[in-house]
């Protein structure tokens, strides 16, 4: 299914006809807002009584949504989402399409994009707390994994919400990569693959398997990219990571990549 193949017999498919008239009327009174096309997902505002984000995803065919308000219970779905659907359907020309942006913003100036950015962080509130993040360095990413680790050590720890943060810190290492900062990108994937690891043991509790051998198959991918690869901190690395427990470890090849650099041990 394609975003573009949508329309109303869909919803009323997908809805009842009591949340599709309350969602009918909050897209034409423009309660629908901030509307953004990417590729597979619609993104918008909506001004009910509160204020509601929305997002609808299309994977594989599948339809999914999410909306920050608690009317989603027992799988229905809500007049929020389906009033972002009834705006794409009835007005799909009101949305900001991410790839149009994307050619737009080619063709601008590096001047005209940093004023853009500047007036962005001036009107909106918002934009200076993601500008402060993109703005740390190594240490203050590090300093980020410690903190997520702190609040995840205590009675009821909730892993998922400790893996949001973490990847966090992932989208910034790979931010570093991209800038041809590949061996601090490595160490902070050491870094969170060890404090993984290690928070693992002491809880006595699994991280999703995904995210470690995402992390780790990225780690290697530092190594072997990296021409000025500093070989004795990465084999104290990997000593390091050896060191951890085998149940936790046991998805990471670390023999492979010592095999690979010539480690010893
Ligand atoms: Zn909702």
């Amino acid at each position: 299914m394609r975003f573009e193949e949508l329309d109303i017999e869909t919803l009323k498919h997908i809805g009842t006809e009591e949340t599709n008239a309350q969602a009918r009327a909050l897209a034409q009174g423009r309660r629908v807002q901030n509307l953004y096309r990417l590729p597979n997902r619609l993104l918008g505002t909506i001004r009910d009584e509160e204020t509601f984000q929305v997002e609808v995803k299309i994977e594989d065919d599948q339809l999914s949504y999410e909306c920050s308000c608690p009317q989603v219970e027992g799988g229905e779905v809500c007049s929020h989402v389906l009033a972002l659907l009834w705006a794409w359907v009835e007005e799909p020309g009101r949305f900001l399409n991410q790839t149009e942006l994307k050619d737009h913003l080619k063709k601008y100036s590096k001047k005209e994009l940093v004023d853009i950015i500047l007036n962005l962080s001036e009107r909106v509130p918002n934009v200076r707390g993601i500008l402060k993040e993109e703005d740390q360095g190594l240490e203050d990413i590090l300093e980020s994994i410690d903190r997520v680790m702190e609040e995840t050590s205590g009675d009821s720890p909730a892993l998922a919400d400790a893996e949001n943060k973490l990847r966090q810190a992932q989208v910034r290492a790979d931010r570093l990569a991209q800038s041809g900062y590949l061996a601090e990108a490595r160490s902070i994937y050491f870094y969170l693959l060890d404090n993984i690891l290690s928070l693992e043991e002491r809880l006595q509790k699994f991280f999703s398997p995904e995210l470690k051998k995402e992390l780790f198959e990225e780690y290697c991918q530092f190594i072997h990219e990296d021409r000025q690869l500093e070989k004795e901190l990465v084999q104290q690395e990997i000593e390091q990571l050896e060191s951890r427990s085998p149940t936790f470890r046991s998805d990471l090849d670390l023999a492979e990549i010592k095999r690979e650099l010539n480690l010893s041990g």
